[in-house]
């Protein structure tokens, strides 16, 4: 079987690269394909960037995330990377899925996955994708206007609405309430108005914000979430949907921050939202899923040296990877992430303060805002970024020309004879 997805097909230096996934070896980790691959380009002269997908790895984190916090089910957010092997895996194990437009909801659909098994969770939606939700039957959707009721009024009557609200996500790496969520205040109001407008509301969502620090974000959310259901339940619904959103640290080193953020929810549910009173949850995790999935290989293809004041040397590399490749999210993190050199060193090398740029012509395009410490490379040589699964692939252009890095599938063959026979 092959994917079909657009990233298999593009800049795969002719049948070198199948589109089948790869079959991992027993203990083999999908860095140790980069590296296999790395070799195998070399010895042909091929130096384009690529990444390696690791299923297995994402197959693992469903598993982690069902095991620590059983109650919840997640509906997995797939702009986080929307490629058809994650879903495919994803739904495969079970899992719903958060679509934010007709493009996401076609492919969810597209793979068989029922609507029942779809939360719209777009609170701001265009009203050809909302009519499309109700002619596939996808029900469950997000709103937190006044605006977005009348919509649903006239295109999805039918709708089982969610009402997201705001959160104090000022800490997190992405805040997102800015744009989207309605204060607890104006939620009486618009718990009427949809009341008035014959829709049902079901529920209470929130988001945390993408990459969050404070753990004991989701207390208060979940307390405010508390106040919508009893106003809800004031205005005539029966409140049963609590949907905790996404937010959780997905990067590989994060999982005490995200076992933290568990005991964080277990903690919050007991008080608000204890067993027995029929309320079913779900989260809308993404990067937690996605981003330690896969590891991105680029390549040196030029290189400045300059000499600043007191004769220091500063180092200026160019990749074939970017900002308008798969690094388009890193200049909005603080964070510098660290690459594996690709490089035998007699001992080890001095490090020079570098600038990191991506291939276009946009003096933008930088993989990171910040200089990094790195040793003296050359053209040609590579480097490696694991922890590269979210929001990157998913956020890529073809600007100035440079196609997408081609990205390898590896599953082991338990793995795959699970998604050729089901679960
Ligand atoms: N749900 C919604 C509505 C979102 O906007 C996002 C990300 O922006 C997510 C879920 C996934 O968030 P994360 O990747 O931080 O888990």
């Amino acid at each position: 079987t092959s994917s079909g997805g657009p990233e298999e097909s593009l800049g795969a230096p002719g049948n070198l690269w199948p589109s089948e996934p790869i079959t991992l070896e027993p203990g083999e980790s999908g860095q140790q394909v980069v590296l296999r691959k790395i070799r195998e380009l070399s010895e042909t002269g091929h130096q384009d960037p690529f990444m390696v997908a690791d299923l297995d790895v994402l197959a693992n984190r469903y598993q982690v995330f069902r095991q620590t916090l059983p109650g919840i089910c997640p509906f997995y957010a797939v702009k986080c990377n929307s490629s058809p092997w994650i879903l495919r895996v994803l739904a495969t194990l079970g899992s719903g899925f958060d679509c934010a437009s007709q493009g996401e909801l076609e492919q969810v659909l597209g793979l068989g996955v029922a609507p029942s098994r779809i939360i719209f969770a777009n609170p701001c939606k265009a009203t050809s994708h909302i009519q499309y939700a109700a002619r596939c039957g996808v029900q469950l959707l997000t709103f937190d206007s006044e605006e977005e009721l009348t919509k649903v009024a006239q295109h999805h009557p039918g709708a089982r609405l969610v009402l997201r609200i705001q959160t104090q996500d000022s800490k997190s790496i992405f805040s997102l309430s800015a744009k989207f969520g309605a204060r607890l205040e104006a939620c009486g109001r618009l718990l009427t108005s949809a009341k008035e407008l014959g829709l049902a509301v079901v529920g209470a969502a929130f988001h945390v914000g993408s990459n969050c620090q404070t753990p004991q974000s989701f207390r208060q959310a979940i307390a405010d979430c508390r106040r919508v259901f009893e106003m809800g339940r004031g205005a005539g619904y029966a409140m049963s949907l609590l949907d905790i959103g996404g937010g959780f640290p997905g990067a590989e080193g994060s999982e005490p921050m995200f076992e933290e953020m568990v005991r964080e929810i277990h903690a919050a549910l007991a008080q608000d939202f204890p067993e027995g009173t029929g309320v079913e949850v779900i989260a809308e995790p993404g990067r937690f899923f996605g981003e330690p999935v896969c590891t991105a290989a680029v390549n040196i293809i030029a290189k400045k040296t300059v000499l600043v004041p007191g004769g220091h040397r500063k180092l200026i590399y160019y990749f074939n990877e970017g900002h308008y490749g798969n690094f388009r999210i890193f200049l909005r993190e603080p964070v510098f992430r660290t690459p594996i050199v690709i490089k035998e060193f007699p001992s080890e090398p001095p490090l020079f303060p570098c600038t990191l740029y991506g291939p276009t012509c946009d003096a933008f395009d930088r993989l990171f805002s910040e200089e990094v410490q790195l040793p003296e490379l050359d053209v040609g040589d590579w480097l490696i970024f694991p922890s590269m699964g979210a929001y990157t692939c998913s956020m890529s252009s073809t600007f100035n020309g440079f196609q997408p890095a081609t990205v390898y599938y590896a599953m082991s063959p338990q793995l795959r004879s699970l998604l050729e026979t089901g679960p």
